[in-house]
């Protein structure tokens, strides 16, 4: 089973009950974090290499080579799910 995360203070919008609205304070919090989305961005004056368009982190070369671009940066952990510019 999947599970969700919200936002307290928008369930407590949707309280009308003083029972409800403890109840729901009393909820420990999740151990999460808001996600951070990036993108690949060209290293400028190096065409063909890339950054972390969060962090600025450069994509590690192998033999010169990357290993393909990683859905997320390996150094700060944006998602780059999206297509680069
Ligand atoms: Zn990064």
């Amino acid at each position: 089973m999947a599970t969700d995360f919200i936002s307290r203070e928008a369930a407590i919008d949707m309280c009308d009950d003083d029972g409800d609205i403890i109840r729901i304070r009393n909820i420990p919090a999740a151990d999460v974090r808001p996600v951070v989305r990036g993108k690949w961005k060209h290293k400028p004056g190096h065409d063909g290499e890339w950054l972390c368009g969060v962090c600025n982190h450069d994509l590690e070369f192998i033999d010169g080579r990357t290993m393909g671009m990683p859905n997320f940066c390996p150094n700060c952990g944006a998602d780059m799910r999206e297509k680069a510019e």
